[in-house]
This record gives structure tokens, sequence and C-alpha cells, in this order.
């Protein structure tokens, strides 16, 4: 799993403007109703992240989308000391208010691989259940 360590060495101190950070006009055709239409990330989540809407449009599972909870937002885990990969902009979260932290995770199977095909891990694998998170699983 990457760790915020790995991050600071890649991409350098987590900033507003770090010069990893991109704003993602995403294409047309990976438009998704809730999604925001330009998203401020890290280049390095950009093929991923498309990849994982291409994947969800293709299948249908784009319709268990109900919240975009965002992407690049500078903070620690929560009730944690070390940087979450939200800091550096490799992290999404989707459907919040039902895959909260410890929360038995409401996505599906075929959603969630939408994500693991495309390279992402997920949070609801964890022992520490995140089932809104999604980050990269290398950089
Ligand atoms: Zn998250």
């Amino acid at each position: 799993m990457v760790t915020s360590a790995q991050c600071l060495k890649k991409y350098g101190e987590a900033t507003d403007n770090n010069k990893h950070l991109i704003l993602w006009d995403v294409p047309t055709e990976l438009e998704i109703g809730l999604i925001p239409k330009r998203i401020y990330c890290n280049k390095d989540l950009v093929a991923p992240l498309g990849q994982a809407f291409k994947n969800l449009i293709d299948t249908g599972f784009v319709k268990e989308i109900k919240t975009w909870d965002g992407c690049f937002n500078i903070r620690k885990k929560r009730g944690l000391q070390t940087m979450s990969l939200h800091s550096w902009g490799i992290a999404v979260d989707i459907n919040a208010f039902e895959n909260g932290l410890g929360q038995t995770p409401k996505l599906s199977g075929g959603f969630v691989k939408c994500f693991t095909d495309a390279g992402f891990d997920w949070g609801g694998l964890w022992t520490r259940l995140d089932g809104m998170h999604f980050q990269l699983k290398t950089i």
C-alpha cells in the first residue's frame, strides 16, 4: 500500500500548489452526472481515475454513485497522525454518507472492481474499514 512517506518522497510537501497537481478536465465521454467536470488532482491520478470512470460506465455500476466526496484535501488520516493520501490528490471518496469509517461498506463488489481493475486500492478491505476511499495502488 502506498504510504504518506512514499508520497512525500515522490511529490514533496503537500501544498495547495504542489507542482504535481492539475485541474483535470474530465473528457466528455467520461463525464458522470454526480462527479465534477473538472477535478483538482495529482497528474498520476488522471489515467487510473479515467479508466475507473470508463469501467463504471461500461459495466453500468456507475448508477451506484450517489455522492462524490472529493479528491485533493490536505489533512491527516482521520484520528491518526499520518497524512492522508488525499493530501497529494491520489485518493477519492465516494458515497461517504453510507460508507463511513469503521462501517460495513455498502458499495458492491462489481463497483469496487471497476476501481481495483484500474489500479486502485480500496479502503473497504482494510482492518480500519474506509469503504468510501479509493487510492492509487502504486506511485
Ligand atoms: Zn478517502
